[in-house]
């Protein structure tokens, strides 16, 4: 790929308006083509038949519409699939679908690797390599697109949910993941609705400040443990911003948003003997108390990284038991794709010597 031409796959609406009106055209170019790429899957300036010769002869000599490419594709019996995209400087970051009847959901990484570092996750334990950029994270969703249809197509099931518990902490790359919530809302590219994009977060407190009010999507909030001494363990971002700080931010996000229907859902992964005990759900009963929430229970999704271990069927069911007797909405969520390592927690890009024995039928737009 030429890298002196515009990847038009970067941009976010509002950008690609401004580049249009960048090279003399009306800003409403930008409409017609979102329209193609994200609803249409069309990247071929040639094809979009509604732009005038001149302007698509004009496109093509300075702008590229790519995504990277699916490089490995794994499905698990239970339909879970997951993907690997080369992101072409030996690196590969992993997007997993997960079908159920009513919808699509598609979890997507927004870091290579992550600098969080929890103890738990297998992404932390590879360490923090570089944030993904706004062709990269939103090329997840179009390349998924090409294979479960695109809006236009009424016979498919075009992904329906965006989740961005992948790899990376979503917060700590703000700007490329604001565009794409951009791209994932505007009407013109994907359009779904803001309580369909969900921001999954360790607990930026300054960032969860900082989009209040501008940035509207469903936020769930990586808690796991009923107070500090132990969050500090578990997710070490904690020692910087505190359970009291992170719960103040998230209650000024709530307040300003309308895609979280006043509530936010928190994710509390279940280790055995760890963070798992009857005490410690009474804690967080205690803790949560005056934040209007849903919680998560997730069973530990165990992985060659870790000593952390799941929890027993009972433990469990217990732990779930005083939080609902305490009047919370809890879900257990039940893990899909473990098989082929792509539960929560389990994805991890790998190096791409390793690429060449998985390659399989990549497809390009
Ligand atoms: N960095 C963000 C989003 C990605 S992680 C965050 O932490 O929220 C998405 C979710 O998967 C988080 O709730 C995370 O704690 C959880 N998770 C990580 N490793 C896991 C594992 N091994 N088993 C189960 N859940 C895990
Ligand atoms: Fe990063 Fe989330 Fe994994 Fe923690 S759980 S290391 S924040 S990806």
């Amino acid at each position: 790929m030429s890298t002196d031409k515009i990847n038009l796959m970067n941009l976010s609406p509002a950008e690609l308006g401004e580049f249009f009106v960048s090279i003399g055209e009306k800003s409403f170019r930008s409409q017609q083509i979102l329209r193609w790429v994200y609803q249409f899957g069309e990247t071929d300036f040639d094809k979009m038949t509604n732009l005038r010769k001149d302007l698509r002869a004009k496109l093509k000599e300075s702008c590229v519409i790519t995504a990277p490419e699916i490089v490995s594709e794994q499905v698990a019996s239970d339909g879970t699939t997951k993907w690997a995209l080369d992101l072409g400087d030996g690196q590969l970051v992993e997007t997993v679908l997960i079908p159920e009847e009513d919808r699509n959901t598609l979890c997507i990484s927004t870091q290579v690797g992550c600098p969080v570092k929890c103890s738990f996750c297998r992404t932390g334990a590879q360490g923090f390599n570089r944030n993904l950029t706004v062709n990269e994270i939103i090329g997840q969703v179009f390349r998924a697109s090409t294979r479960v249809g695109f809006s236009n197509n009424q016979e498919q099931k075009p992904i329906s949910n965006v989740v961005m518990m992948g790899m990376g902490e979503p917060l700590l790359n703000l700007a490329n993941v604001t565009k794409v919530c951009e791209l994932l809302l505007s009407d013109y590219a994907f359009a779904l609705s803001k309580r369909r994009v969900t921001v999954s977060t360790s607990g930026v407190a300054p960032v969860i400040n900082k989009i209040a009010g501008k940035l509207d999507v469903a936020l769930a909030l990586s808690l796991h443990a009923p107070n500090d001494e132990l969050r500090n363990i578990l997710v070490p971002l904690n020692e910087k911003y505190p359970i009291a700080e992170v719960l103040d931010s998230v209650r000024n996000y709530l307040d300003k948003s309308n895609a979280n229907c006043g509530r936010v859902t928190i994710e509390y992964v279940l280790l055995d003997h760890i963070n798992d005990s009857i005490e410690q759900a009474e804690e967080l009963v205690r803790l949560l108390r005056t934040i209007p929430c849903k919680v998560n229970l997730i069973p530990f999704n165990e992985h060659e990284n870790s000593e952390y271990r799941k929890p027993s069927n009972s433990r469990i069911d217990r732990f779930y038991k005083v939080l609902f007797d305490a009047g919370f909405t809890v879900i257990k969520r039940t893990t899909r794709g473990d098989e082929i390592s792509a539960a929560c927690g389990q994805l991890a890009g790998q190096v791409k010597d390793k690429l060449a024995k998985q390659k399989i039928n990549a497809k390009t737009c």
